[in-house]
């Protein structure tokens, strides 16, 4: 399917914008390539880039140079973290429309993670936009956009809305934590001249961020720089 057609879908079920989350690390990287990048191609230009959960089987299902997105705020759904990292970039839905001709846009009908590599193209995807139409549960983040461009690379342009930074609030260093993390993307933000801001995620108040992130030392390291 191409850009526009997902978007109307989309904007029919009442989803309002994309979401991209990954670690601090990765986060700069993708500021400095200037765009959402594969894990391909921040490999390929040698640029620093978190250990994924999903990396082993990401390559095996031949899905390492694809772009995810989601089309919920996963950590505001959940009320916990998002197991991507800490950093959440934002898009308008005017994100879908301007790929370029070549770019195709698919929806999952299951989270990849669950895929083996003999899932079939028919099972892991919505085949076209009426069944997408048919099928498709806002808040659903089962249901993932995986964009196949050519360049391996979307760039922010001007359709990066904003990017949002968890704070880990138990942990006892959690200013110097967040603090670091924060001008580490400013500045990665400054290199790329993208005109956009990093501001500091709020929680719901039962929200299990906090004592998720002070449980796992693993969890925080997603802020490391
Ligand atoms: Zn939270």
């Amino acid at each position: 399917m191409k850009g526009p057609e997902v978007r109307a879908i989309l904007e029919r079920h009442g989803v309002r914008g994309l979401h991209h989350a990954n670690s601090v690390k990765t986060s700069c990287s993708l500021l400095e390539i200037g765009g959402l990048a594969s894990r391909q191609i921040v490999e390929q230009r040698g640029l620093p880039q978190s250990v994924q959960y999903t990396d082993a089987l990401d390559q095996q299902l031949g899905v390492w140079g694809d772009i995810f997105l989601d089309t919920v705020d996963i950590h505001s759904r959940i009320s916990n973290i998002n197991l991507y990292g800490p950093v959440l970039f934002t898009f308008d839905l005017d994100f879908l429309d301007d790929l370029d001709e070549e770019t195709r846009v698919l929806i999952t009908r299951s989270n990849p993670t669950r895929w083996k590599t003999t899932t079939s193209h028919e099972d892991r995807y919505f085949a076209d936009a009426d069944r997408l139409d048919e099928g498709f549960s806002a808040g659903d983040f089962n249901q993932m956009l995986v964009i196949r461009t050519p360049t391996k690379v979307i760039k922010f342009s001007d359709k990066l809305d904003r990017i949002v930074l968890d704070y880990p609030s138990l942990n006892k260093d959690a200013e110097e934590i967040f603090d670091k993390a924060q001008h580490a993307l400013v500045r990665s933000l400054g290199k790329s001249l993208v005109g956009t801001d990093v501001i500091r995620r709020h929680c719901r108040i039962n929200c299990k961020c906090g004592a998720t992130y002070e449980a796992s030392s693993a969890r925080t390291q997603y802020f490391e720089v």
